[in-house]
């Protein structure tokens, strides 16, 4: 899904076009305005997200709710610590603050029978907002729309979305996720998809681990891997046709600098390459297939990927030195 910001009416009017021109579920993200909310239902939104913390008019909220009702759609209530002005000065711990706040407004849904609801419940905290998450979860059934707020620059917002929105799914906490960088938002969808493989809950292509090196490795394993990763990077993106069952079912390749960890990771991946002094063992599925120089690496490898997983008819296999 792809979610908007309307800020004025003029933004409410355009979803009608931008619905039109995509096939995701479009939602509209609404602060302040009940108009605004409305006329996003009525151009065909997929969603209304409103904030609890500037939403607050319970006649306001009853037309929301009736248009929802009315178009079958849901409504997020996503709770924003920084919109939250009890928040400043409370004795309670945040993520009390927050769920006191939700809870509090969701029992106005619950008295109109509105169930169809999304909750969300984002702090730049990462602590408070699991914490947050992990108490509601307690609370009700609805779906969690899940993320850190204001997570930062793409470095550091990136570890930070990944330890709050990963600790959140392995609880098994988590229907949709939004990882949120100061930056382009292709690299926040980039984040998201590796939170999700990492997590094992989706699979796009291959995943490569690789050793960090030590004072063992002989061979230029971060130039290795960081080329096996560059070659295969079109196959994340090989969807639709392109993509053969086993490729999309998602897979591991390892690339270990020595014998110490290095064929025990590579047995246990799909496709795995050992190195030793200029050579490296390629494992498929736990068996030694070959050893080959550590200068044809690279290319045996993703040649070895493309054999078992397919999906990259056009690839240009190069070597590393
Ligand atoms: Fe070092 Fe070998 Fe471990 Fe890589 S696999 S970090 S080279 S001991």
């Amino acid at each position: 899904l792809v979610r908007v910001a309307v800020k004025h009416m003029e933004a409410a009017r355009a979803i009608s076009s931008i619905r039109q021109s995509i096939n995701i579920p479009l939602v509209a993200d609404i602060h302040f305005d009940c108009g605004l909310a409305l006329e996003a239902a009525k151009r065909g939104a997929d969603k209304i997200r409103i904030n609890p913390g500037n939403m607050t008019d319970p006649a306001e909220i009853d037309r929301i709710i009736g248009s929802a009702s009315e178009k079958n759609i849901p409504i997020r209530l996503g709770v924003n610590s920084g919109s939250l002005s009890d928040l400043a000065g409370s004795a309670s711990s945040p993520e009390e603050v927050m769920v006191g706040s939700l809870l509090r407004y969701l029992e106005h849904f619950r008295r109109r029978d509105f169930k169809d609801i999304v909750i969300s419940l984002k702090s730049s905290d990462v602590p408070s907002t699991v914490k947050a998450y992990r108490r509601m979860a307690g609370e009700c059934d609805h779906p969690f729309h899940v993320g850190i707020t204001a997570a930062g620059l793409p470095a550091e917002g990136m570890v930070r979305s990944s330890v709050g929105i990963g600790a959140l799914l392995l609880d098994g906490i988590g229907d949709t996720i939004r990882v949120s960088l100061t930056g382009a938002p292709a690299a926040e969808v980039a984040a998201a998809k590796q939170i999700l493989v990492s997590v094992g809950i989706r699979h796009f292509g291959p995943e490569i681990i690789s050793c960090p090196t030590c004072g063992r490795c002989q061979v230029d394993l971060i130039s290795i891997a960081k080329e096996v990763q560059f070659q295969l990077k079109p196959l994340d993106f090989a969807r639709g046709r392109r993509a053969t069952p086993r490729l999309r079912s998602g897979f591991v390749v390892a690339i270990m600098g020595c014998e110490v960890n290095g064929p025990g990771e590579a047995k246990t991946a799909d496709i795995g390459i050992a190195f030793g002094k200029g050579k490296g063992a390629i494992f498929r599925r736990g068996e030694i297939v070959r050893t080959v120089d550590a200068r044809d690496a690279v290319r045996e490898l993703v040649e070895m990927v493309i054999t078992e997983y397919g999906g990259l008819s056009d690839a240009k296999v190069r070597s590393v030195a």
